[in-house]
This record gives C-alpha cells, sequence and structure tokens, in this order.
C-alpha cells in the first residue's frame, strides 16, 4: 500500500467516524472523500459500511480522473462522481464531506439557501449557502449541479438531501458541515424569533480572509 495513501486513509476513517459520532449522519449514509496530494489518486468511504466498525482498510483509493478503483476490495460510495467532480473543480480543496444533518437538509428540501447571519459560517462558507438544482442522488448531473452552485465557497446545499462541506483537509471538511448544521440551527430559531439580520457582504469578504489567512499559518 502507498504510504501517502496509508495516512489519507488515518484521516478518512477518523473524520467519518467523527461525523457519525456528531449526528451529521444516520446508519451508513453520508460519505467522505479525500485527496492524496500529488498522486491523481483520491481515498473515498465505503458504500453501505457502519460507520462505528469501518476501517482504514475498508476505504476505496480511486483514480481522481477515471474513478477506476486503484486499491480496495470494497465498493465506493455511490456519491463517487459528485466527489470526484467537486475535486476536479476545485485544486485548492483536498477533502469533501457530504452529511445528511437535519437543520441543514431541511433548508435543502425547501430550497432556501442559508444566509451568512453568524460569523463562523462567514467564516468557513464566504458566502450563503446556496442551493444546488435537484438531481437523483449517484448521478452526473448532481456532481455538475453541485460543482456550479459551490462556486468558490466551503459548501453547498443539495436540493431535498443534504450538505457538501469542503476544505483544504478533511478536518476542515468536517469543521465546515458542522458549521453549517449550526449556522441553519440558528437561521432557523431566528427566523422564529424575528427576521434575521445578514452580515454585510464586505464583512463576510474580510472574515473569509482572515480565516484563510489563519488557517494558513496553523
Ligand atoms: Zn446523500
Amino acid at each position: 500500500m502507498n504510504e501517502r495513501v496509508g495516512e489519507i486513509r488515518e484521516q478518512v476513517v477518523e473524520a467519518a467516524k467523527e461525523m457519525y459520532e456528531r449526528g451529521l449522519v444516520a446508519s451508513v449514509w453520508g460519505n467522505v472523500s479525500a485527496r492524496v496530494p500529488d498522486t491523481g489518486l483520491v481515498v473515498v468511504t465505503p458504500s453501505g459500511v457502519d460507520y462505528r466498525i469501518m476501517q482504514a482498510e475498508d476505504l476505496v483509493a480511486v483514480n481522481l480522473e477515471s474513478g477506476e478503483v486503484v486499491e480496495g476490495k470494497l465498493k465506493p460510495t455511490s456519491e463517487l462522481q459528485m466527489h470526484l467532480a467537486i475535486l476536479r473543480a476545485r485544486p485548492d480543496v483536498n477533502g469533501v464531506m457530504h452529511t445528511h444533518s437535519i437543520y441543514a437538509s431541511a433548508c435543502s428540501a425547501a430550497h432556501k439557501e442559508i444566509p451568512p447571519i453568524v460569523e463562523d459560517l462567514a467564516q468557513v462558507v464566504g458566502g450563503p449557502v446556496s442551493v444546488a438544482r435537484y438531481a437523483l442522488p449517484g448521478t452526473a448531473e448532481l456532481g455538475a449541479n453541485a460543482v456550479r452552485a459551490l462556486t468558490k465557497k466551503g459548501a453547498v446545499l443539495l436540493a431535498n438531501h443534504g450538505v457538501v462541506g469542503v476544505g483544504p483537509d478533511i478536518m476542515e471538511a468536517l469543521r465546515v458541515c458542522t458549521i453549517v448544521e449550526k449556522g441553519a440551527q440558528i437561521y432557523a430559531i431566528a427566523k422564529m424569533i424575528g427576521s434575521p439580520v445578514l452580515l454585510s457582504h464586505d464583512d463576510v469578504e474580510y472574515l473569509r480572509e482572515t480565516y484563510r489567512d489563519h488557517y494558513g499559518q496553523k
């Protein structure tokens, strides 16, 4: 096994278990992928394996361009096409996480974007979490729609489905998914209390930039 692939397998399985522990997915839903830098490979979670028993060796390494399985015995996630589409379109992204967290999925079901109403959400996303056009799960169309709505931001909602969070590594994608869910909860509660006040475009830009600079120094 390639040493770098082994390292990324460990990171992906840790992030996947944490995603489950945080209640961002139920049972076997959701999926995680990470680019193996300088190899043209991507490590993805397998299809249908319970996160509680998932091991690093259950993950699958695939070719970024062809999607062909290079290493691993199990079938890759059914959302492989979407993960690859995002990683091909965003060279700055090395980690992609897809969750079905409840409040964010509620926004996706209502086709309502989550506006930047709190600072941490603005920092990790860099604007509203937009809703991608509906497409059936597992299709290339879902990936294309997700890429189109994601633009250069940190997260996107898949209509009537869930969330995708991205980052320079998989732990950052996990953080993004967690903050998007928290932001969706705050948005829903703020709407019950009154009218949520959006952060200005300039403030969102400033928050995003300073967050990125800080992240780069770690
Ligand atoms: Zn899904």
